[in-house]
C-alpha cells in the first residue's frame, strides 16, 4: 500500500466534515448512490479514461460492450486516482454499488440536485462545442469563474452524466452539450440535465445515415426541450427550414421561445455584420428592446448566426450581455475545428484553416463559404469524405461542386472513397463549356494528401482549408504543415 493510500486509510470519516474545495467526498457519494465506501476520501474530479485520470479524482470503472473499466482500476491509481466506483471489491480505497452505470447517473443527479447553477444544453446538428465554449466563456466571465462546462465532446448518454458528476456544488451556471446519432437518444440526456434554458444551433443532414430524414432530425433535436424545467427557455434557430417544427414542439412540451437569426420576426435578430480587420466580423443585433455591437472572432457567416444564439442563451440563462460580447471578441478557433496558422511557404506566408476534426454537407458549406470569403492569392480546399450519410452519400458529395464554384477554389484535393463521387462531378463540370471547376487531384489518405499538397507547392498569400471527418486523420496534413503536434 502507497503512503497516501495508508494516509487515507487513516483518515477518519466524518460527515460534518465540509471540505467546499472537494467535489465529492466518500459520504457524499455513499448517500447519492446508496453504495458502500471502503475508506473516507475526497474527491476533486471524475473520470472514467484511466489515461485521462488526474491526481485527487474518482475512477468510475464503467462496463461497455467492449471495454470493462474494473480492468484500468490500478492504472487509474497509478495515474493519482483517490478512489474507484467499482461494483465489485479492488485493492484500493474504493466505493462499491451494484451498476457503474447507474451510480454515475447518481451522482450525476445528486450534483445537479445540490447545486443551484443555472443549467444551459446545447445541441444541433453542427456547431454545438464551439457553441458551447463561447457560452461557457460568456458565463464563467459573467460569475467570475464560477462556471462550469462539459469538456471537449462529451455529448453522449456517458459524456453528459460524467459532466453532470463533475458539475461542483457552488457551480453558477454550467454548460452541457447533447449529440446524438440515433433517434431518442437526446430526451435521456436531457432528463439528466434537466436544462434552465436549451438551445439548438441548427438543423442540417447529419448522422442522416440512421435518422433517414431531415425531419427525423428536426424532431429528435427538438427532444431537448423534453427536460426543461417548467418555465425553462427554448432558443431556437429562426432561419432554419424546420423553424416550424422545432417550435411547434417546443410549444407542445409549454416551452419559452426565444428564436435567433436573420429573419424579420426573430427575437435575437442579426441587424448589421461588416467583416473585422482581424477576420472575424463586427456585429450588431437587436435584443428585444437593446441593441448590442460586438465583435465575432471567429470568421464566417456560421459564426455570426452561432454568436446570435450565444448571446440569445447568456441572456436566457441570465448573463452578461458585455461579458459574452467580450468573450466572443476572444474566441480562438478550436483544434481542428476553426483554429488558423500562419505556414512558412516559399516567400512568405500562407494561412492554413484546421477544420480536420469533422465534416458534413452543411459544415462543408459553411467553411468553403468562408474560404471564398477570405482575400487570398489562390484557395486551395483539401476535402476528405463525409462520415454517415449512408444512402445520401454520393448525392451529398456531389453537391459540393456548387460551393466550391461559389467560393472560387483554385485547386481541390480531394481526399478518401466517397470523394471519387465529387471528383467525378467536378471532372463533367471541367468539360462544360458553361461549367466552373477547379483543378483537383483525388487520393485516398492523409499520407498521399501531404504528398498531393507539397507537390502542389503552396506560396506567398495563398489559403488553405482543411477539412474532412476525423477518421480520415486528415489532422495528420494539419501537423505536417503546421509543425504542431
Ligand atoms: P460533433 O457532432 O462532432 O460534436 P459539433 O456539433 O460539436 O460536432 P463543432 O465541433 O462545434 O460541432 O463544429 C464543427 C464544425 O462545424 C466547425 O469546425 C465548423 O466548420 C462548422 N460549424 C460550426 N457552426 C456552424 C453552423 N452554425 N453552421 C454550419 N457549420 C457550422
Ligand atoms: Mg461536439
Amino acid at each position: 500500500m502507497s503512503a497516501v493510500h495508508a494516509l487515507l486509510r487513516a483518515w477518519p470519516a466524518d460527515p460534518r466534515d465540509e471540505c467546499p474545495l472537494a467535489l465529492w467526498d466518500a459520504a457524499g457519494i455513499e448517500a447519492a448512490t446508496g453504495g458502500t465506501a471502503s475508506h473516507a476520501f475526497r474527491a476533486s474530479g471524475v473520470e472514467m479514461d484511466s489515461r485521462d485520470v488526474r491526481p485527487g479524482d474518482l475512477f468510475v470503472a464503467l462496463k461497455g460492450e467492449a471495454m470493462d473499466g474494473h480492468k484500468f482500476v490500478g492504472a487509474a491509481f497509478q495515474k493519482g486516482a483517490v478512489a474507484a466506483l467499482v461494483d465489485r471489491p479492488v485493492d484500493y480505497p474504493h466505493v462499491l454499488v451494484e451498476d457503474t452505470t447507474k451510480a454515475l447517473h447518481d451522482l450525476a443527479h445528486a450534483a445537479r440536485e445540490r447545486s443551484s447553477a443555472v443549467r444551459v444544453a446545447v445541441t444541433g446538428s453542427v456547431g454545438k462545442t464551439g457553441v458551447k465554449e463561447a457560452i461557457f466563456a460568456s458565463l464563467d466571465r459573467s460569475s467570475r469563474g464560477a462556471a462550469h462546462r462539459s469538456v471537449r465532446s462529451y455529448n453522449n448518454h456517458v459524456g453528459v452524466p460524467l459532466s453532470l458528476a463533475r458539475l461542483p456544488a457552488r457551480a453558477r451556471f454550467g454548460v452541457f452539450e447533447m449529440g446524438m446519432n440515433h433517434a431518442g437518444e437526446i430526451a435521456p440526456l436531457a432528463g439528466h440535465v434537466r436544462p434552465d434554458v436549451a438551445l439548438i444551433t441548427t438543423i442540417a443532414p447529419v448522422h442522416i445515415e440512421h435518422l433517414g430524414s431531415e425531419e427525423a432530425i428536426a424532431d429528435e433535436k427538438a427532444q431537448i426541450s423534453t427536460g426543461l424545467v417548467k418555465g425553462g427557455t427554448a432558443i431556437i434557430p429562426a432561419d432554419n427550414v424546420h423553424t416550424p417544427r422545432l417550435i411547434e414542439h417546443a410549444q407542445a412540451l409549454g416551452a419559452e421561445i426565444v428564436t435567433f437569426g436573420r429573419s424579420a420576426g426573430a427575437d435575437v435578430r442579426l441587424l448589421d455584420a461588416i467583416p473585422s480587420a482581424h477576420g472575424g466580423s463586427l456585429v450588431t443585433a437587436e435584443l428585444g428592446d437593446r441593441r448590442v455591437c460586438f465583435t465575432v472572432a471567429e470568421p464566417g457567416e456560421h459564426w455570426i448566426d452561432n454568436s446570435l444564439g450565444v448571446m440569445a442563451a447568456v441572456r436566457a440563462a441570465g448573463g452578461d450581455l458585455a461579458a459574452a460580447g467580450l468573450a466572443l471578441a476572444e474566441m480562438g478557433g478550436l483544434k481542428g475545428r476553426g483554429a488558423r496558422f500562419d505556414i512558412e511557404v516559399p516567400g512568405g506566408k500562407a494561412l492554413l484553416l484546421d477544420e480536420s476534426y469533422n465534416a458534413n454537407p452543411a459544415s462543408m458549406r459553411a467553411t468553403l463559404r468562408q474560404l471564398g470569403q477570405t482575400p487570398a492569392h489562390r484557395r486551395v480546399a483539401v476535402l476528405g469524405s463525409m462520415g454517415e450519410l449512408g444512402d445520401f452519400s454520393a448525392k451529398f458529395h456531389r453537391q459540393l461542386a456548387e460551393p466550391l464554384a461559389d467560393a472560387k477554389i483554385d485547386h481541390a484535393i480531394l481526399v478518401g472513397d466517397e470523394m471519387r463521387h465529387l471528383a467525378a462531378q467536378l471532372g463533367k463540370a471541367a468539360v462544360d463549356p458553361l461549367g466552373f471547376a477547379p483543378s483537383f487531384a483525388h487520393c485516398e489518405d492523409s499520407a498521399q494528401a501531404i504528398a498531393q499538397l507539397e507537390q502542389f507547392g503552396l506560396t506567398h498569400g495563398d489559403a488553405v482549408l482543411v477539412k474532412g471527418s476525423n477518421f480520415l486523420g486528415l489532422g495528420k496534413l494539419v501537423t505536417h504543415f503546421t509543425n504542431t503536434s
